[in-house]
């Protein structure tokens, strides 16, 4: 069967309206979404995303981490599938949009095979992957992180919400412990659409963000440890002040960054100040220098600079300074030639494009370990995620997966 290009297009109300329909499955507060990982929120939305996918003739697989795999068969027995997906848990005040959109957009490509009569030779492969997120049990991306050999199982299992409650015991309570071994899955290909979360895309009017890498990271703890002391009756001159330390590593950490740029960020969310009173100099200092960059020697060049200009404002003050790697994740480069199949997709298809590096960690970091992997990006209002506020218009996921259908057809091979 000829398929002629133009009529490769997928059906954005559809794809809206299924938007639309998983968002009244654990509603949040304000306009989005509360269906955190293993709540049984999750397994509201796990069924209906299954009912969607038996209706378009889909059948089941679920590892033992609880990751769904929606299959369609191909025409070639010995062909690895070609795997699509993202994921279906929120934050506990989450968007609509960051995962689902990857999920259900990923549905409506093959839903619109369906409709055109499409067959490939791979079998493409709907996944929702478990637990991305981690605002529940830390850390994020953690089902394709076991799938990828990242982590064991037995560590996953073991980790416990706020009130005590492990992974383990919480995929069995919900129901969606299956009982494939994680990682047994050979892929073809692994393609994500997601969100930006960042403003790059609207700020630039561009519809597609074509991905070429993900950043690598640390994240670095710093205990600095003075003396405390009254902020009235100490002289200036017998000061040991891990407060002024920890302003000037803040300079440092920006003054880097900077140097490294393009393609590099740093700085600093978190501090403790202890005891914290407003007229006692602080003792100690904690704070956490996240630094992250696509490109591995900058990282951790940035990363050998911070320590050693962070030694000597120590030395020089004369406050300890102990430092801790508590985060840590390699830059992921993106497949040439998926990322070749989404420029292309995109261009064909007359949608603005632009390179982009995902800012954010996300499932296609993880399976790129495994397989050849890329993703695509849409924009998002003011790059607003994570956050119930968080918004797309219909025409970007239109868009977004209308590209990632036709990349998907390119690996998949259309049968004629
Ligand atoms: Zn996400």
């Amino acid at each position: 069967m000829a398929i002629s290009g133009e009529n490769l297009r997928i059906d954005g109300d559809r794809l809206w309206d299924s938007l639309m329909d998983m968002a009244k499955i654990g509603p949040g507060v304000a306009g989005g979404n509360n269906r955190q990982t293993l709540t049984d929120e999750d397994a509201e939305g796990r069924a209906l995303f299954k009912s969607w996918c038996d209706d378009a003739g889909l059948s089941m697989g679920v590892d033992t981490m609880g990751t769904m795999f929606m299959t369609r068969e191909g025409t070639d027995p010995d062909a690895l599938p070609v795997y699509v997906g993202s994921h279906l848990d929120t934050q506990p005040t989450g968007g609509k949009y960051d995962g689902v959109l990857g999920v259900l957009g990923a549905l409506e490509a093959v839903r619109s095979m369906n409709d055109l009569g499409i067959r490939t030779k791979h079998p493409i492969v709907v996944v929702n992957w478990a637990n991305e997120e981690g605002a529940r049990f830390a850390p994020a991306m953690l089902a394709s992180g076991v799938f990828a050999g990242v982590h064991s199982q037995d560590y996953a299992y073991g980790r416990k919400d706020l009130e005590g409650k492990t992974y383990g015991a919480e995929l069995e309570r919900i129901g969606w412990k299956g009982d494939e071994e994680v990682g047994a899955r050979k892929m073809h290909a692994y393609y994500e659409l997601h969100i930006e979360q960042g403003p790059i895309l609207e700020a630039e009017g561009k519809d597609i963000g074509v991905v070429t890498h993900c950043q690598g990271l640390w994240w670095l703890e710093f205990t600095l440890t003075g003396r405390e002391a009254h902020t009235g009756s100490t002289p200036m001159e017998m000061r040991v002040n891990a407060g002024l330390a920890m302003a000037r590593i803040l300079e440092t950490v920006q003054e880097v960054a900077m140097a490294a740029l393009p393609g590099a960020v740093g700085g600093v969310g978190q501090m403790q100040f202890s005891p914290n009173s407003r007229n006692v100099l602080p003792g100690t200092v904690v704070f956490t220098v996240d630094i992250r960059s696509p490109d591995q020697a900058k990282l951790d060049g940035m990363r050998a600079e911070i320590e050693t200009r962070a030694a000597a404002i120590c030395d020089e003050i004369g406050v300890g300074c102990a430092v801790e790697a508590v985060g840590h994740f390699d830059p992921v480069t993106f497949d040439p030639e998926l990322v070749g199949n989404v420029r292309k997709a995109a261009e064909e298809l007359g949608y603005s494009h632009m390179n982009l590096i995902s800012g954010a960690g996300h499932d296609a970091c993880w399976a790129a370990k495994v397989a050849p992997a890329t993703m695509v990006m849409c924009p998002c209002v003011k790059g607003i995620s994570h956050n119930e506020a968080e918004e797309i218009s219909k025409d970007w996921a239109t868009a977004g997966a209308e590209v990632l259908f036709r990349a998907v057809l390119e690996t998949a091979e259309i049968v004629e």
